[in-house]
């Protein structure tokens, strides 16, 4: 049928042919979804129900579309990054397409952080990434969205740097822009759950214009995917049990020269030419076991996917191989496997980290 349908979630135009394209919702769940008055296309629909990443294509000249959108515009960019990930939360090339537009990054995520970090150091690093990558931001907020967590903080500093302007929303999926933006909406014009429960007119797959207030808009932008993130190289099952829902408990290993911790089969950690305590801020609930380095390549062969959980049997031969980094440390580091979870290393030591291939390990300066 001729349909000119639109997704609540993600505002793209639903389509029933084409799997890779945005939009995809089988024709069976269309047309529940018509008597429902739910429009999700299978996307949103599996992301709201299972949490599960499904990639989908935006073509180039969506792509471009969008991005000179935000050139050519005059408005306060929001740029949400999760805390958790800062890597994978990179918008490639956001610089340069954002103009001279100001971007203030908030810092979503907050809450999996440890208390005894402090905010201010957070703030700092995230300040200081951002410039590694060239972004200058005008501010950097920390909040965590699913708490309701300084969101009005946020909307404070939105006003007042905004100056009346639009506001445009960026960021990768699964940061926390959909829960953040309902939030912020819910705040300040008393409207529940935004982007799921309302339509509006004109949204096509680059943009939905959420009335901000009598003269201007909060303009959320389709999630941008980006392959190198933990929800992409795991299944929906495991991806709970590393995505950490509350705040991390720190625990210590008294590690020996030459010994090794696994993450699960997901990272591996190799700790030589030093003896002393490491610091591991994972999911609680990850298994995290320790062995004989000499023993360690055996040990995965012979263990992922059963002792080394996650990814279940069934899984682990969709995970990428392992892809070691090392590094030296001369004082207190973060060895940080980005969107699983960091090691402090308290010390001197050599250190070989192993994470799936396009998962980045970066050091930083301890932050606690
Ligand atoms: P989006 O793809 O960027 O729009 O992200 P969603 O809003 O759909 O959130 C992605 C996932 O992150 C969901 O599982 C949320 O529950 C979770 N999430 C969102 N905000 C927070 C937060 O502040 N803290 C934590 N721990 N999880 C969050």
């Amino acid at each position: 049928t001729d349909m000119d349908l639109i997704c609540i979630g993600c505002g793209s135009h639903l389509q029933t042919t084409d799997k890779d394209k945005a939009g995809y919702t089988p024709k069976s769940a269309l047309d529940k979804g018509i008597e429902s008055g739910e429009l999700y296309c299978q996307r949103c629909f599996r992301l709201r129900h299972y949490n599960e990443i499904v990639p989908v294509e935006l073509t180039d000249d969506d792509f471009r579309r969008l991005l000179s959108q935000i050139q050519d515009t005059d408005a306060l960019i929001v740029y949400v990054i999760d805390l958790f990930d800062f890597n994978g939360s990179l918008i490639p090339g956001l610089h340069r397409f954002v103009g001279d537009n100001p971007v203030m990054i908030v810092g979503n995520k907050e809450d999996i952080f440890p208390k005894s970090i402090k905010r201010s150091k957070m703030k700092e690093w995230v300040k200081q990434q951002a410039h590694a990558n060239g972004l200058r931001p005008i501010d950097v907020q920390l909040t965590s969205a699913k708490n309701n967590h300084q969101v009005e903080e946020l909307l404070h500093q939105i006003e007042r740097y905004r100056k009346g302007r639009d506001v445009y929303v960026v960021g990768v999926t699964n940061v926390g822009k959909s829960t953040l933006i309902n939030q912020m909406i819910k705040m300040q014009n008393g409207v529940d759950n935004v982007i799921t429960t309302s339509r509006f007119p004109g949204t096509t797959l680059d943009r939905i214009e959420i009335p901000f207030d009598e003269h201007s808009n909060l303009i959320d932008t389709p999630g941008i995917i980006h392959n190198d993130q933990m929800a992409h190289v795991l299944a929906a099952q495991d991806l709970k049990y590393i995505a950490p829902q509350k705040t991390i408990k720190p625990k210590v290993f008294q590690l020996n020269d030459n010994q090794t911790l696994f993450m699960g089969a997901l990272a591996r950690f190799d700790y030589t030419n030093s003896v002393g305590p490491v610091t591991t801020y994972f999911e609680n609930n990850l298994n995290i076991h320790r062995t004989k380095l000499s023993n360690a390549d055996d040990f995965y062969d012979r263990h992922a996917g059963e002792l080394l959980v996650p990814p279940t049997a069934e899984n682990f031969k969709d995970l990428p191989e392992l892809v070691s980094h090392s590094f030296r440390t001369e004082r207190k580091t973060d060895v940080v496997f980005e969107g699983l979870g960091w090691i402090t290393v308290h010390g001197g030591a050599s250190i070989t980290a192993w994470a799936p291939k396009g998962i980045s390990v970066i050091t930083r300066p301890a932050l606690i």
